[in-house]
């Protein structure tokens, strides 16, 4: 089976998405709370009106898999289905993350109260880190 069969380029985005599942929980330690925390910090205060400093992040990241999907409309089928994956997972993570988690956008009715607790349990409920404002481990913050 070559690497642009149809089989192979539909596993690909679900690849990726579990990948940047892997992703989501490496970057707030490495990136977020380390170099990016710059951008970050926003994410840990009252936010005024619709968006926050942090939202950089969706943007570049939204920026880097467009130019992925640009590269793939050059015909490179494999980055286009790595872009799609990267897609995917953004909009899950928007949904879940900022939608049912920060009650960012449309997203006023949680119709599960433990999901929301479970989800949002290392967001705003528990101490980032040992007092120091940053650390800890959590996977979506
Ligand atoms: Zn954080």
């Amino acid at each position: 089976m070559e690497t642009t069969d149809w089989p192979v380029l539909a596993a690909i985005p679900f690849a990726v998405f579990l990948g940047m599942e892997v992703f989501a929980w490496a970057a707030p330690q490495y990136i977020m709370h380390s170099w990016g925390w710059g951008w970050h910090h926003s994410h840990h205060e009252e936010r005024e009106g619709w968006f926050e400093k942090n939202d950089l992040y969706a943007v570049a990241f939204a920026a880097f898999a467009i130019s992925l999907f640009v590269v793939a409309s050059y015909g490179y089928l494999i980055v286009g289905a790595v872009a799609t994956g990267i897609t995917l997972y953004g909009a899950f993570h928007f949904i879940v993350h900022d939608g049912l988690v920060h009650q960012r956008g449309p997203f006023r009715h949680i119709p599960h109260k433990g999901l929301r607790q479970t989800l949002g349990a290392g967001t705003s409920a528990a101490p980032d880190g040992q007092g120091q404002g940053r650390g800890g481990s959590f996977g979506f913050r």
